[in-house]
């Protein structure tokens, strides 16, 4: 495939030791002699000179040429490695744009990659899911699918099912000289739809790694729940004060908890009220503990157990099916001795959060959440995938029975075909523009 010829800046804008400008098209070898006064291009070498408009001198580089098909986007390209400021990054940038390049638009390195055949769609997913990685789950969930081992699995099967499509074909063109043999079929079609299955229910596990596992915190106000996500995060992000109520509305926050990435969620109070104000916050409140999967229901030690820790617990009930924590905060403080927790039914964790005294609290959340963010390198990573893998099942699921009801081969056939494309659809082989440009519209520019 011909494209233009584009540029971007792919390294972070800002100040730094080195910059780095790509450009991939093939104008690129020409580029090359009208920048550097050096024109050898022997490809994979580093060369170092200067970049001067005119008589201007704009910096001082190295570069590197790749030359297509051998190249990250399968086509000419080229790397300079600048100074790493602002102004001067851009000024090659924008030197390069004035002789007919055009910018990159986000992604569109990766976009040709996969156009190109250089990498399938997974891998380019991986790649930006790596970058964006912001736990040790989600990097090794990105890291595993990036080796390619989901791709090779995924090449397999189309390769089974296309032995499958060949025998159903000669069959039907010569059906006198050749007979199916209906059980090996069976055979093949559901070893297909044994694999896929297991990589439908793994799935979840690679999303919940990358997207991250949603948690609410609730309580009385001043239990210290704002204490306590800023001793999660080790950062002061939600405002702490001595008036009950403060956090009216929900926040929510990243973090990360032995490698598992945590959204938490700040709530405002669940307390049945009459204040309009605090109505909505409630609401809010409970849509953000509907969407948890972990709840953090936080006591204070200091005031023993109150009406509104009852009618918490009660409210709490509804979403009993959910991981609760009961979370005993400001354990140092003992001013009271018969504190007890009558509720056996959750686990229950003394904390200090202002002492940042959490360490129990985050194990016991490791203990809970691990098993739900283990991936391996057969683990998908996002619903687009998931969806297409669910497609691919269902097809493969309507051949088998399309063979058990004795339907004819151009049945049975157009259900294969159906699976092959699902599989395509996964890695990429089958794109419309639209598909690419969503999916790389999230990625950063120059990548
Ligand atoms: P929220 O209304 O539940 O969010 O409560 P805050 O986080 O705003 O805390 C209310 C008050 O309790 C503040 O004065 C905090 O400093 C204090 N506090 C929070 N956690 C602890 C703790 O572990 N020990 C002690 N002694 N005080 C705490």
């Amino acid at each position: 495939m011909i494209f233009d010829t584009i540029a971007a800046i792919s390294s972070p804008l800002g100040t730094g030791a080195i910059s780095v400008i790509r450009i991939t098209g093939n104008k690129t070898k020409k580029l090359i002699k009208e920048l550097f006064d050096n024109e050898k291009t022997e490809p994979k070498k580093m060369y170092y000179g200067w970049i001067k408009d005119k008589d201007e001198i704009i910096d001082e580089v190295t570069w590197v040429y790749h030359k297509g098909p051998k190249s990250y986007t399968g086509e000419d390209m080229l790397e300079i490695f600048g100074h790493g400021g602002v102004l001067v990054t851009k000024k090659i940038l924008n030197l390069i744009l004035s002789k007919n390049i055009r910018e990159a638009l986000p992604g569109e390195f990766s976009k040709r990659a996969v156009m190109n055949k250089k990498m399938d769609l997974v891998k380019a997913e991986a790649i930006n899911e790596l970058i964006h990685a912001n736990s040790d789950y989600a990097l090794k969930a990105a890291a595993n699918q990036m080796e390619g081992k989901l791709s090779e699995k995924i090449q397999d099967l189309k390769k089974d099912l296309f032995t499958i499509a060949a025998r159903i074909e000669v069959e039907m063109d010569y059906p006198e000289d050749f007979e199916v043999d209906n059980f090996e079929f069976l055979n093949s079609l559901n070893k297909v739809k044994d694999e896929l299955i297991y990589l439908y229910e793994n799935a979840d596990n690679g999303i919940t790694a990358i997207e991250g596992i949603k948690m609410a915190i609730v309580g009385k106000p001043n239990a210290g729940k704002s204490t306590l996500l800023n001793a999660l995060l080790r950062k002061d992000r939600a405002i702490v004060t001595d008036i009950p109520g403060t956090t009216r509305d929900t926040i929510e926050e990243s973090l990360s908890i032995r490698g598992i990435l945590i959204k938490s969620i700040d709530t405002a109070g669940i307390r049945e009220t009459e204040d309009v104000v605090e109505k909505i916050g409630v609401e809010r409140s409970l849509k953000a503990i509907e969407e948890s999967k972990l709840i953090l229901f936080v006591l204070d030690n200091s005031t023993g157990i109150e009406d509104y820790d009852i009618e918490v617990y009660e409210k709490l009930k509804e979403f009993s099916y959910k991981d609760i924590i009961i979370v005993i905060n400001k354990s140092d403080i003992k001013n009271r001795v018969n504190f007890n927790v009558p509720w056996k039914d959750y686990d229950i964790v003394k904390i200090s959060a202002s002492n940042g005294d959490i360490r129990n609290l985050e194990e016991l959340i490791y203990d809970k959440l691990k098993n739900t963010v283990i991936t391996n390198e057969y683990t998908l990573t996002n619903e687009r995938q998931k969806n297409a893998v669910k497609k691919a099942i269902d097809s493969v699921s309507k051949a088998i029975e399309g063979i058990n009801l004795g339907l004819t081969n151009d049945a049975i056939m157009f259900d294969v075909r159906k699976t092959i494309e699902g599989l395509n659809e996964l890695t990429g082989e089958d794109y419309t523009e639209t598909l690419l440009d969503n999916i790389f519209g999230n990625f950063c520019v120059g990548k």
